[in-house]
């Protein structure tokens, strides 16, 4: 069974290349009948925070994207890190180091001092009889190869060799007590039977380390598959310059999380020329294959755009839900009954026109907006005297239309031709006692949407 995880660090909030990250992971697993766990890698006391955790959780959720099980916190299990370094001290693949910082860093100093390019530092201790330990403070070091290489397997970035001579022993537990965040994270892969360890680029040279790890435990390597990162439009790394960076930002901005998890997934994944998918039709043709190798930039106008197909793509029932979750979140106020009421016969006619829920909401203004209608100043330009006459000459007949579009096509067309104008003159005034707009969706689609009172109601506000 295929196990994935995704491991933030809660420091601050989710981070759109987070976001991705977590989505890769959870459309691996999701595909393939597996598990998506959740391990927040909080071992760093200074830096992490519970509202980080929070706003992680938060981000992850508003995505869609679930995970198996409880979330694993990796500060908890420093007790069963700490075993498996004493394990390894008893598997003979680790080593009680009682070097002092003093000691090591005259180390470094004397290597530097001979012009080494990088001074590995080597422990006395390496091979030390226990006899000659002393009764002071130890920490625990991998006795690491000192020659040959190791190499990396990687789904994306291929076969990776790193020459061991360039790592060091490195600390597994410290020697107060705390385990160090490489061997955190190969012991809880381990015991949480991740099998596919899919993360950021930035973790590559980690790799090397961690698989060292495993080896020294006799435990399986996963499958790795380091991802390039995000970069900006301009192709530098991806920062705040170029825009929002958070995925709650983008969750502030109203844009759907159906087209954001469509979008991330096409960012530095392509399978053929498949750009809009729903998430399980995703799941489905999701693999490791299609991962790029080069950094994916960031394409503010292909978000929108995926966001928009999305927005026409969703049903109207579960929009206006996404749509009232969205006005939650942002604090604006609730809809009332008449505008749910209203909107929800009428999102057909706006929803394949709008990027984000605040362009919806402003589309879809002339069934939101309540009595008298207040037109803008492009609006109010077209209710002229003469304009008012033809609304004039419209409300006795709407009276008695049949409510349907052939029908008021019919009332809309006659009252055209018998005052002698084109269909479009007729059209601005109704648009703009409608809605107070000049740019609507169709005059029969609103009039359908308010219905016949409401309809009068506003021509006769607006001085028919
Ligand atoms: N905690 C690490 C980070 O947030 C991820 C470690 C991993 O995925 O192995 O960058």
């Amino acid at each position: 069974q295929v196990v994935t995880r995704f491991a933030p660090s809660p420091t601050g909030f989710l981070h759109i290349g987070g976001g991705r990250t977590a989505l890769f992971n959870w459309l691996y697993a999701r595909g393939r009948g597996g598990k998506f766990l959740l391990r927040i890698e909080d071992t760093d006391r200074e830096r992490s925070t519970p509202e980080a955790t929070a706003a992680i959780l938060k981000g992850l959720s508003w995505l869609g994207l679930d995970w198996d099980g409880e979330v694993v916190s990796q500060f908890d299990r420093r007790g069963r890190h700490a075993e498996v370094a004493h394990e390894m001290l008893a598997r003979g693949t680790a080593y009680k180091c009682f070097s002092t910082p003093e000691e090591i860093a005259a180390f470094r100093a004397e290597a530097e001092a001979k012009g080494a390019s990088y001074a590995v530092f080597q422990s006395p201790w390496r091979d030390a009889d226990p006899a000659s330990y002393p009764d002071a403070p130890y920490a625990i070091r991998m006795k690491a190869p000192r020659d040959g290489v190791t190499e990396i397997r990687d789904e994306v970035q291929g076969i990776v060799t790193i020459r061991n001579e360039t790592l060091d022993d490195m600390i597994v537990l410290r020697s107060d007590g705390t385990p160090t965040y490489m061997l955190a994270v190969v012991v809880d892969d381990h015991d949480m039977g991740v099998t596919h360890v899919i993360r950021g680029d930035d973790h590559l040279n980690n790799a090397g380390r961690q698989q060292m790890v495993y080896d020294a435990m006799g435990w399986p390597v996963p499958v790795w598959a380091h991802i390039p990162l995000i970069h900006g439009p301009d192709g530098k790394k991806l920062s705040k310059r170029h825009g929002a960076t958070g995925v709650e930002e983008y969750q502030a901005m109203g844009y759907p999380a159906a087209g954001m998890r469509n979008y991330l997934t096409r960012l530095g994944w392509a399978h053929g020329d498949a750009e809009i998918f729903t998430s399980a039709e995703a799941m489905t043709m999701f693999d490791l294959k299609g991962i790029g190798r080069a950094p994916a930039r960031l394409d503010f106008r292909k978000l929108e755009n995926t966001c928009g197909h999305h927005l026409a793509m969703t049903a109207d029932a579960a929009l206006l839900h996404e749509l009232e979750a969205f006005l939650v979140a942002a604090g604006r106020p609730a809809l009332t009954d008449t505008q749910r009421d209203r909107l929800s016969r009428g999102l057909y006619c706006v929803k394949d026109r709008a990027k984000t829920f605040p362009e919806l909401l402003e589309k879809a203004e002339f069934a939101l907006t309540s009595r008298p209608v207040a037109p803008d100043e492009a609006a109010a330009k077209t209710l002229d005297s003469v304009s008012r006459g033809i609304l004039k000459s419209l409300t006795p007949r709407l009276q008695n239309a049949s409510w349907t579009k052939e029908g008021l096509e019919t009332i809309l067309n006659d009252a055209a031709a018998e005052n002698g104008i084109g269909f479009g003159k007729l059209a601005a005034p109704l648009r703009a006692a409608l809605a107070g707009r000049t740019a609507t969706p169709s005059v029969f689609d609103m009039m359908l949407v308010i219905g016949r009172d409401e309809t009068i109601a506003r021509l006769l506000d607006a001085g028919a």
